[in-house]
């Protein structure tokens, strides 16, 4: 097909969603010019599929993780009324999330993009790269006007399922290795709540509502456990408990199918709540998900592979660029169940490595976000929002070290790297104690 559209960019960023606005900003705000382009209508990936998920892990050892989450939240929770809130999480090992208005969120994630002068291109995929001497020298994309060339000098890609990554010959496990990923989820939100009533209820978790539902055939059999969370605005309740099995994140078919039995499974679970929970029988149903939340697909490989024993261990790497303290939050993985077991000490964490977002043999290609290179157990607990934001912060900065001396992104001096990181404000980096 005939291409006679190209444009040129400092970095590409492939995939809006919270690593993808993290690594614009960065590098937007540096001066570089770069063009994001997100496949969907919204900026948030999952978060925009999932509308309303709290940002977990964002308080790692009771501290903020800082940077550009640190920033969003603030700007959010400083809005007349405020739009975003500090609570603790009623789930085992979890610590405070950041509530929010889903809404403006998004908005003024998209006003920070503007801010930072990314070229924001909604509607648009990335489909292939062109290789040449084994670097990205352009990539194929595609909006409704037909198909367009980007030529850009560093791509990044926070695709979550690391498709171009993969086409440009980075190697790469799906799963635990073994195909098998972990649950996706279709969200919704019942407003009308009567909270009070509600959360009267000591089991976080309404396990024998749900045994009750399942045992009458009311309720699929993997609603064992109904996670209801309370929304930001009073009376509603956030749904994250509808999930399907054993789907291929990256077949599109099996992605459509997944999304209808999962809201399906919402609608059943809906009027269950309404039936059968104190509560809820003046609730309704809205913010079902548009597309089911994929947790999990491709894992890439990098210069280094995060492994569960570095977390166990509480490892704070060199070039250690976020910190984290999540539980291994796994989510029914074949036929396994839902498990959120602590992997650091109370008030102890881990970082991130930067060369785990890094390939070894592209010599202009980063990645960040759920595609970092990670086992399955490290994976379950590093894949947080904040911490996507954070990994996409730090490879939108490297991308300014990388074009600054013409260095390919595996030479880039990480200490320096580090120390920018700092500067803006992301925590307990380098020999920064996370105080
Ligand atoms: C159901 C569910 C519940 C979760 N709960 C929580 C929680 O409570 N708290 C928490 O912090 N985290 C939670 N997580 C984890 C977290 O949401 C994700 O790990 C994180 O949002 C991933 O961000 P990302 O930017 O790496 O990828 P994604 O959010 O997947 O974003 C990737 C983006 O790239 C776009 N894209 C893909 N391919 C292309 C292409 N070729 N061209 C252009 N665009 C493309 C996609 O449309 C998407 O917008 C949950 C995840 C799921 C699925």
């Amino acid at each position: 097909m005939k291409i006679d559209r190209c444009e040129e960019a400092d970095v590409l960023v492939v995939g809006g969603g919270t690593a993808g606005f993290g690594a614009a900003v960065a590098a937007g705000r540096k001066g570089l010019n770069v063009v994001l382009l997100e496949a969907t209508s919204k900026i948030g990936g999952v978060m925009a599929f999932c509308p309303g998920m709290p940002w977990g892990a964002a308080y790692p050892a009771g501290k903020i993780v800082g940077g550009l989450m640190a920033e969003l939240t603030s700007r959010l929770e400083k809005m007349d009324p405020p739009a975003a809130e500090k609570r603790p999480c009623t789930l085992d090992n979890f610590g405070p999330e950041i509530i929010y208005d889903h809404d403006i969120a998004t908005l003024t994630m998209f006003e920070m993009l503007e801010d930072a002068g990314v070229k924001v291109r909604l509607g648009a995929s990335v489909i292939s790269p062109q290789i040449d001497d084994s670097a990205i020298s352009a990539v194929t994309c595609f909006d409704r006007n037909g198909p367009f060339m980007i030529r850009a000098k560093i791509v990044i890609d926070c695709s979550g399922d690391g498709d171009i990554s993969a086409k440009a010959g980075v190697p790469y496990s799906i799963g635990d290795g073994n195909g098998n990923s972990m649950g996706m989820t279709v969200s919704f939100h019942m407003v009308g709540v009567d909270w009070d009533t509600t959360f009267q209820e000591p089991d976080p978790y309404f396990r024998d509502y749900a045994a009750k539902g399942i045992a009458e055939g009311r309720l699929h059999k993997d609603l064992a456990k109904l996670y209801l969370m309370k929304g930001f605005h009073r009376g509603s309740v956030f749904c994250n408990s509808v999930h399907i099995r054993g789907v291929d994140g990256t077949d599109p078919v099996a992605i459509g199918q997944a999304t209808q039995e999962g809201r399906r499974r919402c609608h059943q679970l809906s009027q269950f709540l309404r039936s059968d929970i104190p509560g809820f029988s003046n609730a309704y149903m809205t913010l079902l998900s548009p597309t089911v939340g994929v947790r999990e697909t491709r894992k890439l490989e990098a210069l280094y592979k995060l492994t569960g024993e570095d977390l166990a261990r509480g490892t704070k790497f060199y070039d250690g660029i976020v910190c984290c303290d999540n539980p291994i939050d796994d989510v029914m993985r074949s036929d396994a169940s839902m498990t959120h077991d602590a992997i650091v000490d109370k008030g102890s964490y881990y970082t991130i490595p930067f060369r785990s977002l890094i390939p070894a043999n592209v010599p202009n290609l980063m990645f960040a976000g759920r595609i970092l290179s990670a086992d399955p157990v490290a994976f379950a607990s590093v894949r947080g929002m904040p911490q996507c934001m954070a990994m996409g912060q730090a490879v939108g900065t490297a991308a300014v070290l990388a074009l600054k001396d013409n260095l390919a992104v595996q030479t880039i001096d990480t200490q320096v790297l580090v120390a920018d990181l700092i500067q803006q404000g992301v925590n307990g980096l380098g020999n920064e104690p996370l105080v």
